[in-house]
């Protein structure tokens, strides 16, 4: 594995995802599978058979030209053939990273195992730390596994990122996590507001899970000093722009910027994979399908004359008018009435589906235009550019 390299290039990401199935270990009360974690009968239940799995791996490669994917399941390292998996992902060249909870690597053989089968690295789901992590993944027992796992994989030399759900629960221990990964070696933590998408829109969630954006700000911006006094990359998804000060702008991630986060996923592929078909262990695999294509299944863009055809739209335009159709249709995000007056409102999503409903908009401040002359910022990639970002050379020369 060649050196990690850091870049503020910010170009569109080629990593594909694959769900296995929603099969897990944990049971957490934020997972946006929830429902179909709980019920076996589900169709997205099961585990897919390897040969399903490896061919939606083809298909990222060979037609959508990914280079990276991000296995999950539910849980990916519970999955019977996870080895021979990343072991074929990596050999067609699409370097495979797990999203993990890494509970069964706890076990140093099975660490070792997955290592030697070619996985790139680890996504590892660090929720909360000790009895606050129990409880909120259900398991009694599961953050003492969890920190030997990790313990594994710094003795073995298997690299590790982490992702953080910013539930109420887990504010009080972000400056834990944050020295968790920093005393890890870990590479990158996103932290990740809680949010209303997948099995979390049916309005079970509660004030006693969802935090307010002003309740976070404090303890999230602590934690992006310590990762930053580290030189640890951090990132923050789905987190409007106005909620922190204009120096931590650069870590936010909303639907406009993820496109040009190495480690997030490409929407065209990401369009394919996430139709049902591509998630069920029953029935074969969808029509390929590009992302103007999916684009013009949206309302939004249905009624535009000529746009599967018109020359004029770019591939970034084409990745933006996604992000408009994932937070607005998709999520349900809308923006509020400080909104309008916004200098960054063309590259922020507003505030997330339900959470208006809990706590109003007033947290909202419309954030002046910099430049008079210039007028509203328009560009994603405004603040995040001014942010370094770690960089495998082998994974993304073209970044450098
Ligand atoms: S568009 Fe709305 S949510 Fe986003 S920064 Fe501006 S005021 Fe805040």
């Amino acid at each position: 594995m060649s050196a990690l390299a850091r870049t503020t290039r910010r170009v569109l990401t080629r990593r594909g995802v694959v769900w296995l199935g929603q099969t897990c270990n944990l049971r957490c009360r934020f997972c946006y599978f929830q429902t179909r974690i709980e019920a076996k009968d589900h169709p997205e239940h099961p585990f897919m058979t390897l040969d399903k799995a490896k061919a939606i791996c083809d298909t990222l490669r060979g037609h959508y030209g990914n280079n990276a994917i991000d296995i999950q399941g539910g849980e990916p390292t519970i999955y019977p053939g996870i080895e021979e998996l990343c072991s074929h992902s990596a050999k067609i060249g699409l370097l495979p990273t797990l999203i993990t909870n890494a509970l069964v690597l706890a076990k140093k053989d099975a660490c070792q195992r997955l290592k030697d089968s070619g996985v790139r690295d680890l996504l590892v789901s660090v929720h909360g730390l000790g009895q606050n992590y129990d409880d909120v993944v259900g398991v009694p027992g599961a953050h003492k596994l969890q920190m030997q796992a990790l313990e594994n994989c710094v003795a073995i030399g298997l690299p590790v990122r982490f992702n953080c759900v910013l539930t109420k629960s887990s504010l009080p221990h972000l400056a834990d996590v944050a020295r968790l990964a920093v005393s890890v070696g870990a590479r990158a933590v996103n932290f990740i507001a809680f949010n209303p998408f997948e099995d979390q829109q049916k309005g079970e969630r509660s004030l006693d899970d969802v935090a307010a954006y002003s309740e976070v700000a404090p303890p999230l911006i602590k934690a992006m000093d310590i990762l930053n006094a580290a030189d640890v990359e951090v990132n923050v998804r789905y987190f409007p722009l106005c909620q922190v000060p204009e120096a931590y702008r650069k870590h936010l991630y909303n639907f406009q910027q993820l496109p040009y986060d190495l480690h997030e996923w490409d929407y065209a592929s990401w369009s394919w994979t996430d139709m049902k078909p591509q998630r069920m262990r029953e029935g074969g695999l969808s029509p390929l399908i590009s992302l103007r294509q999916a684009n013009f299944r949206s309302p939004m863009y249905k009624g535009v004359p000529d746009y599967l055809t018109d020359q004029s739209i770019s591939l970034d335009d084409e990745y933006r008018h996604s992000a408009l159709i994932r937070a607005r249709e998709h999520c349900g995000y809308r923006e509020t009435p400080a909104c309008l007056a916004c200098g960054v409102r063309q590259i922020c999503d507003g505030f997330h589906g339900d959470y208006a409903a809990f706590f109003g908009p007033d947290e909202a401040k419309a954030i002046a235009s910099p430049d008079a002359t210039v007028g509203p910022i328009t560009d994603p990639r405004h603040y995040i550019s001014g942010q370094h970002k770690i960089v495998e050379p082998e994974d993304a020369p073209w970044a450098l």
